[in-house]
């Protein structure tokens, strides 16, 4: 038996399900866990909206981990799409996180959650996130009123947002899952198609320059990607829009706020694309594009969800 059969047999690789409600931290664990940028982290609520995989190589494991939209009662088309998509994420994947917010406690998002996941029969382990937040007394509370659900194999207390604890997480989920071959190339980090991670950097940009002023019916696709031989690559993005008034807000006085979303958009994707991007975007007013399959298709979601 030479040393190297041994290692190929207890390789391991396996799905996992990041739940949680919107703001519970998911997409800062996957970046801390991968310790890469690839799932958008933004202090709004519900800017994830397909399902992202993030993939670490780790220890002789490839954990795969599904970022799953913030789950919440859904009343708008656009809502039970994201919704659907989110425990799609969870039902095929070998383990599911319950990500909580330890500073907000049992929220009713939490409640949904934790009542899915028992009338479906799936368990789950219990991470806390956000400890660096919170009194270690109201800590302990907290993780035994979720853990006499009985739904938890078990619990951590992480901070993802500097790292604590986050390892033990890692080194728990590396013993669970099934040894099985690896489905990706050992360098990949993620399966989200490149336009969709470009579109995604751009809609942050939206989020974070024009804070409260744009609601959440703006989307943004990347209609064109086009590589130089120099190594450089040419984006064409369009931003939709629900109403006029959204578009000239977005535009701004002389055109300085798209210019602006324009610039640190290109720069984030320069960053993580490591290339040098010429970004060209276009704001289209979309009127309906909430009820619109076509967009739907475009995100990754399910129209008749
Ligand atoms: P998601 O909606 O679940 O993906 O949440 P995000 O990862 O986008 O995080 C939402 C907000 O919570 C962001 O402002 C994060 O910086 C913040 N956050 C995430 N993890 C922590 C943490 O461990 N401690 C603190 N204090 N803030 C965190
Ligand atoms: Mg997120």
């Amino acid at each position: 038996m030479t040393e190297e059969i041994t290692q190929a047999q207890l390789k391991r690789c396996g799905y996992v399900a990041i739940l949680g409600a919107p703001n519970a931290g998911k997409s800062t664990l996957l970046n801390a866990l991968i310790g890469q940028k690839i799932s958008i982290v933004s202090p709004k609520v519900q800017t994830t909206r397909t399902k992202i995989l993030g993939i670490q190589v780790t220890a002789g494991a490839q954990i795969i981990y599904v970022d799953t939209p913030g789950i919440f009662q859904p009343k708008r088309r656009l809502d039970r799409a994201m919704v659907a998509a989110a425990w799609g994420g969870a039902a095929d994947a070998d383990r599911i996180l319950l990500l909580v917010d330890a500073d907000e406690g049992i929220t009713d998002e939490v409640r949904v959650i934790v009542d899915h996941l028992k009338s479906t029969g799936r368990r789950a382990a219990l991470v806390l996130n956000k400890v660096d937040a919170v009194k270690r007394d109201s800590l302990l509370g907290l993780a035994q009123a979720l853990d006499s659900e009985g739904i938890f194999d078990t619990v951590f207390m992480i901070s993802a947002l500097t790292g604590d604890g986050t390892k033990d997480v890692e080194a728990w989920l590396i013993g669970q899952l099934p040894i099985a071959p690896w489905l990706y190339p050992e360098d990949q980090l993620s399966d989200i198609p490149q336009r969709v991670l470009a579109a995604d950097i751009t809609r942050e940009q939206l989020y974070l320059q024009l804070h409260d002023e744009l609601p959440y019916q703006a989307t943004v696709e990347t209609e064109r990607w086009l590589d130089h031989d120099d190594g450089s690559a040419r984006l064409d993005q369009i931003v939709y829009v629900q109403r006029p008034g959204q578009k000239a807000i977005i535009l701004g006085k002389g055109g300085r706020q798209i210019k602006r979303i324009g610039e640190r958009a290109r720069a984030e994707l320069e960053r993580v694309f490591e290339r040098r991007i010429h970004l060209f975007l276009f704001v289209k007013v979309r009127e309906n594009w909430v009820d619109d399959r076509e967009r739907y298709d475009a995100i990754g979601l399910d129209f008749n969800a």
